[in-house]
């Protein structure tokens, strides 16, 4: 079987970077939604918390409840609510104000300018009277940066509503709220973090999402994907592999099977500009259901050891080639 190793000593230094960078463990929340970006979520889940984080959040409550043992305080940024004095939820429009029970922890997610989720600036007085009027227990407010990843003045705009949120609640009377809006590009952007939490996703898996001007944060990819070898066969020029037939071999070599393919997660991408392994090799013909065929006949070869180098070449993003691997590979930690 194909399977996925997740460098246990890489995740330690990323969290220690990160934990640098925001000041201390208890201010880093990690974010675990979709597998853990399909690294796994019961084993970062584990691998962090004993490492002292305290915080996580992910994008349901059936997600939240696998990993509930792990954590002080599980976030849970949208579906279903349930009482659990361990989870807080988001709130992401005005009208669930009006529906929410009491005795929920709840975060308040207020839109500063991404246009996604939760209220407007210009519904947060309402909002917060509303919830002060029916004695919900808010314990947050939040918020998300459209662009913290790109080298603009979008950042700081939106930095600087966020704290015109802060005093508003403060005037409003919420004192005992903490505050976030920090994802990985803004907390590695930031000089001086001052926010109760940060929500970090992609920067503990390994990848910094900032373009190189802002500097190398040495943080080092979690995962990597290896495959299996299937069957091996000598095939001789002229002769086609893989649907469609269109690799045609020029020369007579020995090739394999291996086993992994679009049904684990793994993209199909175009045949005509071939995958090119960490070690140089390339995937010849077409990626089939469960199965990738390449000029070798290694018994284990490694597909994929950064995706972000990956992401490149099926012109996609980090986030997206890790979240897509399917959970039912295996996953080893090391
Ligand atoms: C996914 C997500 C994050 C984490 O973003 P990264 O870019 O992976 O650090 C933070 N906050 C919210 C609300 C998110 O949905």
């Amino acid at each position: 079987m194909a399977y996925i190793k997740l460098d246990k000593s890489n995740l330690i230094l990323n969290l220690n970077i990160l934990a640098r960078k925001a000041g201390s463990k208890e201010k880093i929340a990690v974010v675990l939604k979709d597998n853990a970006y399909g690294h796994g979520i019961l084993e970062i889940a584990k691998i962090a918390s004993e490492f002292g984080i305290k915080e996580a959040v992910v994008a349901s409550f059936s997600e939240a409840l696998k990993i509930k043992s792990y954590f002080k305080n599980i976030l849970i940024l949208g579906g279903e609510v349930v009482k659990d004095s361990k989870f807080s939820f988001a709130i992401n429009d005005f009208e669930s104000i009006k529906r929410l029970p009491k005795n929920l922890k709840l975060e308040l997610k207020v839109d500063t300018g991404m246009h996604r989720n939760g209220i407007s600036f210009d519904q947060l007085k309402d909002a917060l009277k509303l919830i002060k009027q029916k004695e919900l227990n808010l314990i947050g407010i939040m918020t998300h940066y459209r662009c913290a990843d790109e080298l603009s003045s979008e950042y700081f705009w939106q930095k600087k509503r966020f704290e015109e949120v802060k005093k508003i609640a403060f005037e409003m009377g919420f004192f005992n709220l903490r505050f976030h809006s920090h994802n990985s590009a803004a907390l590695l952007r930031s000089s001086k973090f001052n926010e109760d939490i940060a929500r970090v996703g992609i920067a503990i898996y390994g990848y910094n999402p900032l373009p190189k001007c802002f500097g190398d944060f040495n943080l080092k990819p979690v995962l990597s994907l290896w495959a299996k070898r299937v069957s091996s066969k000598i095939l001789r020029a002229g002769e086609r592999v893989g649907y469609g037939g269109d690799f045609i071999v020029k020369q007579e070599g020995i090739y394999s099977t291996y086993d992994l393919g679009y049904g684990d997660g793994w993209p199909r991408g175009d045949s005509k500009k071939a995958y090119i392994l960490p070690d140089g090799k390339k995937i010849v013909g077409r990626v089939s259901m469960d199965f990738i065929t390449l000029e070798t006949d290694e018994e284990e070869v490694c597909i994929m050891d950064n995706a972000e180098v990956a992401s490149k070449q099926f012109d996609t993003i980090s986030y997206e080639m890790t979240t897509q691997l399917s959970p039912s590979i295996k996953r080893i930690v090391v």
